[in-house]
């Protein structure tokens, strides 16, 4: 590898790139795909003999506080996590389930008395846990769910309930085969009534694997991807557990069945639940950058060498990646990997410091890290679904066979869009987070009012609030003016046009929400109609989040020559960007047709300074050969 790629590496690396180099040590075929093909059944058996293979690596336990035996070292577990991602991803999701969901279940929404009893039986997967929120009838709206847990008074038991088949746990990933237990989450309900969703561990299997009478487990069948996780459906049929089963941080039951919490307001109590699970969404971001890595190194280095067509005189066939076209497939992309990647540190770094403060951390910190996250997992998701696709295209039909990876990764990765969050929905959530400048969510519509203010106002304290202030504005402070030839290839310029997209529709959303505050008005219908907008304002946020990452790592990167190839990888990225949203400039008169046809001619000329340095570029991801694992990285020879 060149220098100039380990010098890349070192910028992708981050805090924890200690722990990356770690597991880049280790045997890939450990934690890699199967060497054959398995059928399910012996797929899930593989994944499960990983998982405990996996649990003798001190990343769990660094996810865990001390209470549960942990070292609290939350940013190098999320980070190695990471980098599993690079590896098999049933293994990944399997153990983000047990040691995540389920232990993230336990560590924040327990108390000692959890930690006590099941943090040693986490940690050697001694007892597989579940995280069982989603039901049949809600996975987005969890907050409607139909599961109840309610107390017996006579024998100081709860009783785990199942009402319909809409309230059946689905999709819960370790239940179809694996799971002891489940974190359930349900109503919890007392003779003085319900106090909203929280969350009960119920045994489902004993240690021979039999499952107690009245719960039903049945297996979700083939899916799309994950063949090695054991997908189920749980139903309830008044299962009793003890009183002392309920997880009961931010909710408890005394042993006369009443009930008390620190969080008076029902729904504020369920979203503070909730927020303490947030380290699943940033893994999945970490998880999402890393096989989209995996991809585009793959198909970058195989375009290197497949060559298809001559050129006129000429006798030798062109690589493709000389053709234009397919420099910008796989550059761009290459260009928001980075992005992301950066971003991705950074967010990882924001979680360590909060969860490291534990109670301590402000509320306001920890709505802003919600929304980071949600903003981070929809960007990292969705260039995943697009990103692995566009590879595996590019590679044609070497792309297609199931030895060169790539049809797992697209397969694997596909849902990533859904769980821990429908990507549409996370957007509102980050549209109304900023909207209401991090207070708390106005999902239930009553508290619209809040955002009664003036809209303008409203974008700019947003915008202090979250830009990482002094280097951006130093930045569009020297920005020339946009009659200037080529200032699209200002970087001042860039940050400009980026910030100034999402101020202007943010101000617009703000403005049409508004209406909706006036006494009489359909508040659904004002904000429907908005959704669209609302959602495009999001976007528009997370586009300004990634450019300022890149623009803050590459100024922290201590290597000119990285620097310098930073700087056209990051020209690259927000000159797409700003390509790809050409009709709003357009439409808003911030670029004039000149400047846009400017912006395409730069995106192709980028791309094509850049092809030279693609492999460099792909090797600053830092995955070996052995850990790309595919038969695409070097030509065939007779
Ligand atoms: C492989 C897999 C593993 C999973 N593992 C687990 C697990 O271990 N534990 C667990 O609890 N859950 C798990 N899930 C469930 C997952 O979290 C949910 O599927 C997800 O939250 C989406 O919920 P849903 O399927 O009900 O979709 P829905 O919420 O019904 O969404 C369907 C569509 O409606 C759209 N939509 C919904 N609301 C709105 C709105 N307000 N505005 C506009 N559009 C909207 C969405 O964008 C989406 O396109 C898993 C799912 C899968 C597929």
């Amino acid at each position: 590898m060149s220098d100039l790629a380990t010098s890349l590496e070192s910028a992708l690396g981050g805090r924890w790139a200690h722990v990356r180099q770690e597991i880049r040590g280790t045997d890939p075929r450990r934690f890699g795909p199967p060497e054959e093909e398995l059928c399910r059944e012996a797929y899930r058996a593989h994944t499960t003999a990983q998982l405990l293979d996996l649990a003798k690596e001190p990343y769990a336990r660094d996810g865990l506080p001390e209470s549960m035996g942990g070292t609290g070292d939350f940013g190098a577990s999320v980070t190695a996590f990471e980098m599993l991602g690079h590896a098999d991803l049933s293994l990944w999701v399997k153990a983000g389930v047990h040691f995540g969901l389920y232990g993230g279940a336990l560590a924040n929404l327990g108390t000692q008395r959890h930690h006590g009893a099941y943090g040693e039986s986490l940690l050697d997967v001694s007892v597989p846990g579940c995280f069982a929120m989603t039901e049949t009838g809600h996975g987005s709206n969890v907050q409607h769910l139909l599961t109840t847990a309610t107390y017996d008074g006579s024998t100081d038991e709860l009783v785990v309930h199942t009402p319909s088949v809409l309230g059946r746990k689905d999709y819960i990933g370790n239940a179809g085969r694996d799971a002891r237990v489940a974190a359930v989450f349900a109503q919890l309900v007392t003779d003085a009534g319900s106090h909203g969703v929280h969350c009960v561990l119920v045994p489902i299997r004993d240690a021979a694997g039999t499952v107690p009478p009245g719960v039903t487990i049945e297996d979700c069948g083939p899916k799309a991807g994950l063949p090695g996780v054991d997908n189920g459906r749980l139903t309830f049929d008044h299962v009793r557990v003890p009183r002392t089963n309920l997880l009961n941080r931010y909710g408890d039951l005394d042993a006369h069945g009443v009930y008390s919490s620190p969080i008076e307001n029902e729904s504020r109590r369920f979203f503070t639940m909730l927020g303490t699970l947030v380290r699943g969404r940033i893994s999945v971001a970490g998880g999402a950058g890393a096989a989209t890595r995996t991809a585009l190194a793959i198909a970058t280095r195989y375009a290197e060498h497949r060559r298809q067509f001559e050129a006129p005189g000429s006798q030798t066939e062109v690589a493709i990646l000389d053709y234009r076209v397919h420099q910008r497939k796989l550059l761009p992309a290459i260009a928001t990997s980075y992005a992301l990647a950066f971003a991705q540190n950074q967010l990882v770094e924001q979680m360590h410091e909060i969860q490291t403060l534990g109670d301590d951390a402000s509320e306001q910190a920890q709505r802003e890290l919600e929304a980071r996250a949600a903003a981070i997992k929809v960007a990292a998701t969705s260039h995943a679904t697009a990103a692995i696709q566009m590879a595996r295209e590019a590679c044609g039909g070497a792309g297609y066979l199931a030895e060169n990876r790539l049809p797992a990764l697209k397969a694997d990765t596909d849902v990533f869009t859904t769980f821990e969050g429908d990507n549409t929905v996370l957007l509102q959530l980050v549209g109304k987070g900023l909207l209401t400048a991090f207070q708390e969510s106005f999902g239930d519509l009553q508290t619209l009012g809040r955002i009664r203010f003036g809209a303008r106002l409203l974008a700019d304290a947003v915008l202090e609030r979250t830009a990482t202030r002094s280097l951006v504005a130093r930045i569009i402070s020297g920005a020339p003016s946009r009659d200037s030839d080529n200032a699209e290839l200002d970087r001042g310029r860039q940050l400009q046009l980026i910030l100034d997209r999402e101020r202007h529709l943010l101000e617009g959303v703000a403005m049409r929400l508004q209406k909706a505050t006036k006494p009489g008005t359909d508040q659904f219908a004002v904000f429907n109609a908005a959704q669209d907008h609302l959602i495009s304002a999001a976007r528009a946020h997370i586009d300004r989040v990634l450019l300022e990452a890149f623009v803050t790592a590459i100024d922290a990167c201590p290597d000119e020559g990285a620097k310098a190839l930073l700087n056209a990888v990051c020209d690259l990225y927000a000159l797409t960007t700003i390509e790809g949203n050409r009709a709003w400039y357009l439409e808003h008169d911030r670029l004039s047709p000149g400047h846009s046809k400017g912006v395409v001619a730069s995106v192709n000329r980028l791309c094509g300074e850049l092809r030279p340095m693609a492999r460099t570029l792909v090797d600053g991801f830092g995955l070996s050969d052995e850990w790309l694992g595919t038969r695409l990285l070097e030509p065939l020879t007779d």
